[in-house]
């Protein structure tokens, strides 16, 4: 059931992140399992689309980092938020560990998508090693990854991407003052971790996302009439979190 490795640092090549960045090799591989509900499994092309994404988000933060396909799961909703917070998704991962049905969990991201819109709010949940997304109609109309930039437009593809590594971030000890915000001509550009909340409501941003600043120095600032650019990998401050992640004792 465990896939944790721990591999030799010894000879290890770094390497150079889209941001520039020089990644140090990790002490231990960062496992991130995917997992559909069976309606999001229907999209053709799905996985592909999902997993070039994860693959340069994590692959650029952590430099070791295995994305994998878990396979479809029979879930009683598509409510992905409800999935986590009611239990039913964690208890999954618990029983698969146990040996009681299909769901083989990993140490690290254990994440179920589901065919929800983006459109229903709260778009997902995750919880430490365990999450959910909705969105898998907008996440199978994206493009290729290798034809699109970090930073893009605000599409409810590219949102729903964002939020899927968003919560993936919450299964490893991210939170929301680990983003950064940067501001660009007549937009925003905002990292995984901050997402849409600068748009967001006063009292959903009182109530979530009551920062001045990121846990880097970051300063958080207001909208003031700019665009959303998303940035579909994960900044620097995120990066480090990600790179010195040492696992936790999962609920399995
Ligand atoms: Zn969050």
């Amino acid at each position: 059931m465990r896939r944790r490795k721990f591999l030799l640092s010894v000879g290890a090549v770094g390497s150079m992140g889209v941001t520039g960045r020089r990644i140090a090799h990790p002490e231990r591989t960062l496992n991130v399992k995917l997992w559909f509900s069976d309606r999001a499994a229907a999209y053709s092309g799905l996985w592909s689309r999902v997993e070039g994404y994860l693959r340069r988000a994590f692959e650029d933060a952590h430099g070791d980092a295995v994305v994998e396909y878990g396979g479809t799961v029979s879930v009683t909703s598509e409510r992905a938020y409800d999935l986590v917070v009611e239990g039913e998704w964690p208890r999954r991962l618990v029983e698969g560990a146990a040996g009681v049905g299909p769901v083989d969990p990993c140490d690290d991201v254990n994440l179920l998508v589901t065919d929800e819109p983006m459109t229903e709010w709260p778009t997902g949940a995750g919880i430490p090693h365990v999450a959910a997304v909705g969105g898998a109609a907008e996440l199978a109309g994206l493009p290729p990854v290798g034809e699109t930039e970090p930073v893009v437009s605000r599409t409810w593809g590219t949102y729903a991407l964002q939020v899927l590594l968003h919560e993936c971030g919450h299964t490893i000890g991210l939170d929301h003052d680990h983003g950064s915000m940067r501001t660009v001509a007549d937009g925003l550009v905002v990292s995984p971790m901050v997402s849409g909340y600068p748009w967001e409501t006063e009292s959903v941003k009182s109530e979530h996302f009551d920062y001045d600043a990121s846990v880097c120095g970051c300063r958080y600032v207001e909208p003031e009439g700019r665009d959303p650019r998303l940035l579909l990998q994960f900044d620097d401050c995120e990066a480090e979190r990600i790179r010195d992640y040492r696992g936790g004792v999962t609920p399995w």
